[in-house]
């Protein structure tokens, strides 16, 4: 129906998160319409992000060197870790101001019916930054959904069978069950992160 180019385009845009094939044909359109300088600037920052940005690596968030911004920052307190699935997570605990700890960010949920698997995930790797020492509490902030809490689960047993004395905690309840905690507002996220409790 269309030049092999604008096909080209509209595909690309149906593979995006919630944008479905008219929307994709709107977008393909509107920078048809657009003014050449406006494509090549999107163009740009899209090969720009993925060439500068990867992953943190000391806690897997994504940053625009060896290590992102939280980690380098030395009045962050390292004794105190929070793990969470996705970078976008990170976000939404640093909106509430009350976690002034560092983070381990997993990369997703253990989900064997999708084959994600511990192995798939950073966990050893949150494994090997615990068992270093230097480590008193992991709070695990994964979602409240069904993947969610069998990852904390797996972790919360993984880290103190190899660091006997350190204090697991999980978010409170109160966060909508089953949602992702990005559409957690800040003041019920907060209120989560200061009464979490021990697992
Ligand atoms: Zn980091």
């Amino acid at each position: 129906m269309y030049a092999p180019p604008i096909q080209r385009l509209i595909a690309e845009f149906s593979k995006l998160p919630g944008v479905g094939g008219r929307t994709a044909q709107r977008l393909a359109f509107h920078l048809l319409r657009g003014s050449d300088e406006d494509a090549r600037a999107l163009a740009d920052a899209i090969r720009e992000v993925k060439e500068r940005i990867g992953l943190c690596e000391v806690c897997y968030n994504l940053a625009d060197g060896p290590t992102c911004r939280i980690c380098a920052d030395e009045r962050r307190d390292p004794e105190l870790i929070c793990v969470v699935e996705e970078p976008s997570d990170v976000i939404s605990i640093e909106r509430t101001h009350e976690f002034r700890g560092r983070y381990h960010v997993l990369g997703g949920a253990l989900s064997p019916i999708d084959g994600v698997d511990p192995e798939d995930l950073k966990i050893a790797e949150l494994y090997e930054r615990v068992q270093t020492g230097g480590v008193r509490e992991v709070v695990i902030a994964t979602n409240p959904t069904t993947t969610g809490e069998a990852t904390a689960l797996h972790i919360a047993t993984g880290v103190r069978e190899r660091v006997p004395g350190i204090a697991v905690t999980r978010l409170a309840s109160g966060l909508p069950v089953g949602a992702d905690l990005e559409y957690a507002d800040e003041l019920t996220l907060g209120r989560a992160l200061v009464g979490r409790r021990a697992v």
